[in-house]
């Protein structure tokens, strides 16, 4: 099968099956070689990996995962994808292609069953308008994996990459940072698509933490209150958390508790250090 990141083989493909692009997918299909490349030596892929690919379009970063990994599973939601894919992975007896919405997908159940519920990799390029939902999925449900490696709109790249003090700094950092350590691996114009998003877009490898860089009693406390500070992040800590319904404390409890971690009582949220929110809520849960 000659590669799809040729865009002109791209292009006998979608005129092959007449294929329409779905706006409300976030459909941008990868037409670079060298970019699919980077994606798959930044993942690090071997013949031991069971690999998850969200969204595999047509298939063209699938061929690559197909050539290195054990085995992959592509969930794709898009049916119309789906005898597309049957064609483009017709030479790969390693592929499984499941027509869901990844959202809705049990991953624990598939990893449990196909990798003996050992680390797998995930590698995408990601549609953007889910990409935050998906990487909490990944995360909060405590999918067994080693590492993420996806493309994604370059802000949000950004703002998982982030500390204190800067503007992009925000709850999804400190969720990232928490249970991975992120690494932007590369940039990517939007001419490395069809269609062209209207946004430049980066490769990110989330590599799994093997224990939380932080102590935390109570972690979805801690990130209640990480939410609480930056739904208004204009405000003092104190304030965003006394008008969070979410978060049980009183604005004395939590300028006593900011007293004894030694930050000023009129600290934003913004300022606080991923140790300094574990810090926070250890003491607020004692
Ligand atoms: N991997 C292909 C590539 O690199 O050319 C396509 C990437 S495109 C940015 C995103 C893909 O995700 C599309 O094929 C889209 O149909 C699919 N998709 C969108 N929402 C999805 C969802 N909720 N679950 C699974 N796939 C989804």
């Amino acid at each position: 099968m000659a590669t799809l990141g040729k865009p002109q083989n791209t292009i006998e493909i979608l005129q092959k099956y007449h294929f329409n692009f779905q706006k409300q997918y976030g459909q941008n299909f990868l037409i670079d070689i060298r970019v699919l490349e980077k994606i798959i030596s930044a993942a690090g892929i071997t013949d031991e990996d069971y690999v998850l690919e969200i969204g595999p379009g047509i298939g063209t970063l699938t061929q690559y995962l197909c050539e290195r990994a054990r085995e992959v599973a592509a969930v794709e939601i898009d049916k119309n994808l789906i005898p597309i894919l049957a064609d483009t992975l017709s030479p790969y007896q390693n592929v499984e292609i499941i027509n869901k919405d990844i959202l809705k997908l049990d991953i624990i159940g598939l990893v449990k069953e196909k990798n003996q519920g050992n680390p797998i990799k995930v590698v995408a390029n990601l549609p953007y308008y889910i990409t935050t939902p998906i990487i909490m999925e990944l995360f909060e449900s405590h999918v067994p994996v080693e590492s993420i490696t996806v493309m994604v709109q370059k802000e949000v790249a950004d703002r998982m990459q982030v500390g204190p003090g800067t503007k992009d700094y925000g709850a999804l950092s400190l969720a990232v940072q928490y249970y991975a350590e992120p690494e932007i691996v590369a940039n990517v114009p939007p001419n490395c698509f069809i269609p062209r998003p209207n946004v430049g877009s980066a490769v990110i490898r989330l590599t799994r933490h093997q224990k939380p860089p932080v102590q935390v009693k109570d972690e979805a406390l801690m990130f209640r209150l990480i939410r609480a500070s930056f739904n208004q992040r204009r405000k003092t800590l104190i304030n965003g958390l006394n008008n969070s319904p979410v978060v049980p404390y009183s604005k004395k409890q939590v300028a006593e508790a900011l007293k004894e971690l030694g930050l000023p009582v009129n600290v934003r949220g913004e300022a606080l250090t991923l140790e300094q929110f574990a810090q926070l809520s250890n003491q607020l849960c004692r």
